[in-house]
């Protein structure tokens, strides 16, 4: 294998050389053997309860033990032997039960029988997860695991990151863990991102990478990987939709369910309550429940961001004695690492949240799970809820349902085993927020606005729900809601009558047919009905504190020109101009061909006007002004009101014709029915484009394997150049990748730990200066452990392992990225 990267190391030729030719040696032994006792396993049979029953790598192992991992869990055990064995996998196990070891596990180990491993080897496992959050985890346990030995360079590409960086370090991955839109955007610009030798494809929260929001991208995906591969799927609420299968081109799945046959669907050490709360007591609820709840941590859900975010502003403003956070899709990614962090940290907090912290995030300790708002299906509702009560522990979930939804979502929940039980509120703690609130919206206009826009975009979720047994908008008390949301009154939602484009239609032709009247009836003016415009909507608009400062000059100065008109317009003007109230006023029609709409009436009209008729234009040009009177002499704007001429095309001989002539009607007719000609020319076409397309795609894959081949030679050209004066040698596992950022990791850089301290006294690494690299979901403790361990190595250089060091460098500064680009350059 050939190791790519930038080393400064230098080490004896000889020892290493040793050291090398052992190590292949010993990996070809390893990998025999574990291939024979693989095959040996008996998944359906057998019964394995430790990790240490199964046949796994060394490293794989050293990862399991450094993380305390050695019971397997039920879904671990079901499925890793299968895993192993190279089956296709439908997993499906509570929240909580380990089911990313479930597949973490085969990944590393299938890939290092395979020995899919070195920067040649190119990308061996694609492990796709539906949010950022939870890709970062799945990329650290994988790095957890796997950095005690493994040789495999990992990678994490998720949105919100710099692409370049990204690019840089893909053709060098052989595991890349990432969510869907961004790994599709490499590859499809990409070029040195190979899968034409991917062995596995990993979906975490399968039934959400597969549903409506990612589906174009997930297909696009999957067009781009081999047909040939191994494909696991991973979800508490796994489906067996056979159209998911076929989509992804799955070969005889196996399906491990291994809770199918309890009682419930969630943990059995979850306690799961309800609430019956009307929307205009939520926030005083919840509020009250927090102030009783201060040790605790606390997750709350919310419908849409803009709630998350209009609570969280509120309840801060109201000290609430615990420490707030708040993660929804429209934060920068920076934030939401910041908010996930910090949560994951502390004790005692409360994180009010949208969907996307719902699945697969294991924030520990989680005591209560709080969905303040309804879900929209029951599989949200068991993604929500276990957060808490994860891997054996203890937690509790309430969700607050209003009247209209009790029975609906009851009835939802118990037809997928979910028990929920009803729980009171305790009136006497219950705190009345309302006035509170108003307050602050009264004297904070940016608030107010936030509350407006809460309630719009949560009466747009619930319109837009697809299950109307559960949400019946007609429902709810919308003027109660916004009075607890501090707001003087329900903003206007387009919607809120059952058919609101129908009433808008309606609302349209009264108006219309209001102004008709006036102009046929009430010519005196007595009952004249002033037409309300969008602008006179705008500037009536409730929260002008609020809108951007360019609009408020408007408006002022709208005000101004209104009092300066009242003040100096006479009776005359007020009739010449009409409703002077108008902010749009017509003074002059103007023509849609005359030339401008400037107000330079040039001369007074000429009585009747004279008519020109001009070649080519189809209307006649009325001279009736003295403007118009000189449009003649000018060729350039009478060009303007002739017709535009027609494109014609010429036969061999010289004769003109349209470019499109209906065909002699006998010729058409002896051609055949015209389905069947337009069939053949559909059929016609679509050959040529698919011949078109194999070319194109051959095309593409040449240069880009050109592209590959050229950029590896140079690759090795610059190694051989930068290790000239050391002993060349193919396993010589000393890496180094400036390159790395805390996104992507390379195992090799432990690679040498289980060595056997040979040659290793001589090994000098020469260290770019690196930022220490904080890990997702590592406690300080952790990381300072790790650190300190690996650290040690460095120092101990002669007493343990090959010298490799390496960490994931933070490139954060303009000058980082700067120095990582100029040692890659060497
Ligand atoms: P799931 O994906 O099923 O929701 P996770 O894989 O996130 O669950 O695991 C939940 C928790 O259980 C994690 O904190 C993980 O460290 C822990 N865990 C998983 N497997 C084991 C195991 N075999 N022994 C001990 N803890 C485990
Ligand atoms: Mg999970």
């Amino acid at each position: 294998m050939v190791a790519s990267g930038i080393s400064g190391r230098t080490r004896p030729a000889k020892v290493k050389k040793q050291t090398s030719a052992q190590k292949r040696k010993r990996d070809d032994v390893d990998v025999e053997k574990l291939e024979q006792a693989v095959a040996a396993l008996d998944p359906k049979n057998g019964s394995y309860k430790d990790f240490s029953d199964l046949p796994l790598s060394d490293p794989t192992k050293q990862g399991l033990k450094s993380s305390h991992f050695a019971v397997m869990t039920d879904i671990q055990a079901k499925a890793i032997p299968l895993a192993l064995q190279g089956h296709d996998i439908l997993g499906a196990a509570k929240t909580g039960s380990g089911k990313t070891l479930s597949f973490i596990i085969p990944v590393l180990e299938n890939l290092y029988r395979l020995q899919h491993v070195g920067p040649d080897a190119g990308m061996g496992a694609l492990i796709i997860s539906p949010t950022r959050e939870l890709a970062i985890q799945i990329f650290d346990v994988l790095c957890k695991i796997g950095r005690h030995g493994h040789m495999f360079a990992a990678g994490l590409v998720i949105g919100g990151k710099s692409l370049e960086a990204e690019r840089q370090a893909l053709g060098r991955m052989n595991i890349l863990v990432g969510t869907p839109g961004r790994i599709l955007q490499h590859l499809s610009q990409t070029v040195a991102f190979n899968v034409d030798d991917l062995k596995m494809l990993v979906l975490d929260e399968a039934d959400r990478i597969l549903d409506m929001g990612f589906q174009r991208d997930v297909d696009a995906i999957v067009e781009y990987l081999p047909k040939e591969r191994q494909t696991m799927l991973f979800s508490a609420t796994q489906s067996r939709r056979v159209s998911d299968l076929a989509r992804l081109s799955l070969q005889e799945p196996e399906y491990v369910s291994v809770h199918a046959e309890d009682k419930t669907a969630t943990p059995i050490t979850l306690q799961q309550n309800y609430i019956i709360c009307p929307l205009e007591e939520k926030l005083d609820t919840l509020w009250s429940f927090i102030q009783a709840s201060k040790k605790s941590k606390i997750l709350c859900f919310f419908t849409s961001g803009k709630v998350v975010k209009f609570v969280f502003e509120a309840f801060r403003h109201m000290q609430p004695g615990i420490p707030l956070l708040h993660l929804h899709g429209k934060q920068k990614q920076g934030a939401r690492l910041e908010t996930t962090a910090k949560f994951s940290a502390s004790k005692c907090s409360c994180l009010f949240a949208t969907d996307i912290a719902a699945r697969g995030l294991d924030f520990p300790a989680v005591d209560f799970v709080i969905q303040v708002d309804c879900p929209e299906d029951v599989d949200t509702y068991i993604h929500r809820v276990g957060r808490t009560a994860r891997y054996n522990r203890e937690g509790r979930g309430v969700i607050f349902l209003a009247p209209s939804e009790e029975e609906g979502m009851l009835r939802r929940l118990e037809a997928k085993k979910v028990p929920v039980e009803l729980i009171n509120v305790r009136q006497k703690k219950k705190q009345s927020i309302q006035s509170q609130i108003a307050h602050m919206c009264f004297q904070d206009p940016s608030l107010k606005y936030l509350g407006q826009k809460a309630f719009v975009t949560y009466v747009k979720s619930i319109y837009i729900q697809k299950d109307k047994e559960i949400f019946k908008l007609m429902e709810y008390d919308l003027e109660a809601y916004a009075a607890s949301l501090g707001l003087p009154g329900a903003p206007k939602v387009r919607f809120l009558t059952e058919d609101g484009k129908l009433k808008k239609q309606a609302q349209r032709q009264a108006r219309e047919v209001a102004v008709a009247s006036e102009d046929d009836g009430d010519l005196d003016g007595v009952s004249k009905k002033k037409v309300r415009t969008k602008y006179d909507r705008m500037f009536e608009k409730q929260n002008q504190d609020v809108l951007a400062p360019h609009v408020r000059r408007l408006m002022r100065d709208d005000d101004e020109d209104n009092a300066r008109t009242n003040n100096h317009s006479t009776g005359d003007q007020t009739a010449a101009n009409g409703d002077d109230d108008d902010f749009l006023t017509v003074k002059r029609r103007v023509a849609a061909d005359s030339d401008d709409a400037s107000d330079d009436e040039v001369g007074a009209p000429t009585a009747g006007g004279r008519v020109v008729h001009l070649q080519g234009a189809s209307q006649p040009l009325i001279i009736d002004s003295n403007r118009r009177e000189k449009l003649l002499k000018s060729k350039k704007k009478l060009l303007k009101l002739k017709d535009k001429g027609k494109k014609l095309v010429f036969d061999d001989e010289g004769n003109p014709h349209e470019v499109y002539e209906l065909a002699n009607e006998a010729d058409f007719k002896a051609k055949g029915l015209p389905e069947d000609q337009r069939q053949q020319f559909v059929q016609a076409e679509r050959e040529v484009v698919q011949q078109a397309d194999v070319e194109d795609k051959a095309v593409v894959k040449a240069r880009k394997k050109e592209k590959m081949r050229k950029r590896k030679e140079r690759e090795r050209g610059e190694k051989a150049g930068g290790e000239e004066g050391e002993e060349d040698d193919e396993d010589g596992g000393v890496e180094f990748d400036g390159n790395q950022d805390d996104l992507l990791a390379n195992f090799r850089a432990d690679a040498g730990d289980d060595d056997d301290g040979d040659g290793d006294a001589e090994v000098e690494v020469e260290q770019p200066k690196k930022k220490k690299a904080k890990k997702w979901f590592q406690s300080d403790s952790e990381g300072d452990d790790d650190d300190g361990e690996r650290g040690g190595k460095k120092r101990r250089k002669g007493k343990k392992g090959r010298g490799v060091v390496e960490e994931p460098q933070m490139l954060d500064t303009l000058e980082d990225m700067e120095a990582a680009a100029a040692r890659l350059l060497g």
